[in-house]
């Protein structure tokens, strides 16, 4: 049966995190994966998380039932409330659990391939891998293309370059993936300013916003604050402004593994809301039935009491803090050392990731010389730096830069 069928590519950052496994040298640092690890290199349960399973461990009436269609209620809820506080009529927002971030992306796409069926997908360029992955898979008569956003050269946002782009090249009914802040893998946002010119040319050319909510309270340690643009967003639902949220809190909380994550749909009347939720639930049955509930309890827990909340928040400032000191750390070892190249931006960049700007010759040295681990695009993810690692990662790089 399956002779004929072509060898699959393999996903880079998880072939990445097996090299790093297989390798046995002692120096090893791994710099690729987008999962917090603590100043020991090891993954970080956050002490909200710690307390509220214990919590619901301890609750006689914790059963394991099915949630309904649309998700566990109470994290539906909370998502929302964490994505658009007051910003909205609740009515008009359609929200679901999916199984993760991912799960979001892909059931938005595919909520669109059955309704407004865009004839284009924006990407920014370059995006998370997993975007063109995902519309390829769920949606294939759709084109994709790249609207630009990093200035290689530079190292800032083009801003100017994405705007004419949408502004000379976008058609009615496209569709744009914009991230909502910690932009992977650039680790550079738009600014306030900017996102009210990107809302703008979304609406002049009725293009359907799509934001991609990964690292809400990794940027900068606040929540609230994280979420500005779609809140932005969220004000101006208008006749030609209507936009959807793919939510993750694999990030935020610290729970990878368990996949917890919301989709939410903003239409401009209820009659519409009603619409996409019988389109949603059609899809759901069809693949997952209904999304997974432990995690989905944890998360509502954390955000429904208020100590935990406030630990919670903690744990964010203690997560983007650590990244913000190994920035630090990173550009003064760089920097005394004099290595050539454009290091300035390592300490504005915001969230897990920067690109460093190197060949993927370079990198391919980095890990086979001096075993540590980039993405073949450069991207560095901060959480792998520790205090006792910088150092030698700092030379690493100062050898293959100036070799
Ligand atoms: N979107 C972006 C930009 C990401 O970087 C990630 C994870 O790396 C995700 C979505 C989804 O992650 P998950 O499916 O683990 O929630």
């Amino acid at each position: 049966f399956f002779e004929q069928i072509l060898e699959a590519v393999p996903d880079s950052t998880f072939a990445m995190i097996e090299a790093f496994k297989a390798d046995s040298n002692g120096k090893k640092v791994n710099l690729s994966p987008g999962i917090y690890r603590d100043d020991n290199a090891k993954t970080w349960v956050l002490p909200s998380v710690k307390k509220a399973k214990e919590i619901l461990q301890a609750d006689q009436n914790l059963n394991h039932d099915i949630s309904p269609q649309m998700g566990y209620p109470d994290l539906v809820s909370v998502a929302r409330q964490m994505t658009f506080k007051d910003t909205l009529d609740s009515r008009t927002v359609t929200s679901m659990q999916t199984i993760s971030g991912t799960g979001a992306n892909h059931f938005i796409a595919r909520f669109l391939s059955d309704t407004l069926q865009p004839k284009t997908v924006w990407l920014s360029d370059p995006t998370w891998d997993n975007h063109p992955k995902i519309w390829r898979h769920t949606n294939p008569a759709t084109e994709q293309r790249l609207y630009p956003y990093y200035d290689y050269k530079t190292s800032t946002l083009d801003i100017e370059g994405m705007l004419s782009t949408l502004r000379e090249k976008a058609s009615r009914g496209d569709v744009i993936i914009l991230q909502a802040c910690a932009h992977n893998p650039t680790g550079l946002d738009p600014s306030r300013e900017n996102w009210e010119a990107i809302a703008e040319v979304c609406e002049e050319k009725e293009i359907f916003p799509i934001f991609d909510s990964a690292y809400q309270g990794f940027a900068t340690g606040d929540a609230d604050n994280d979420a500005w643009a779609i809140r932005h967003f969220a004000t101006r639902v208008n006749a030609t402004m209507e936009f959807a949220v793919a939510q993750s809190f694999s990030k935020n909380f610290g729970l990878y593994g368990e996949r917890v994550g919301a989709l939410h749909i903003v239409t401009r009347t209820r009659d519409s809301a009603a619409k996409v939720e019988g389109v949603l639930k059609t899809i759901s049955r069809a693949e997952i039935t209904s999304a997974p509930g432990f995690g989905a309890k944890v998360v509502a827990t954390i955000i429904q009491n208020p100590t935990l909340r406030g630990q919670w928040q903690d744990d964010l400032k203690t997560m983007s803090g650590r990244l913000r000191d190994m920035r630090k750390r990173l550009y003064d070892e760089l920097t005394k050392r004099h290595t050539p190249g454009n290091w300035g931006h390592l300490l504005t960049d915001i969230g897990m990731f920067s690109i460093m700007g190197l060949s993927q010759e370079q990198v391919a040295i980095l890990k086979d010389t001096f075993h540590v681990y980039l993405l073949p695009s450069s991207r560095l993810s901060w959480t792998g730096l520790t205090s006792w690692n910088v150092e030698y990662v700092a030379e690493s790089i100062h050898r293959v830069v100036t070799s």
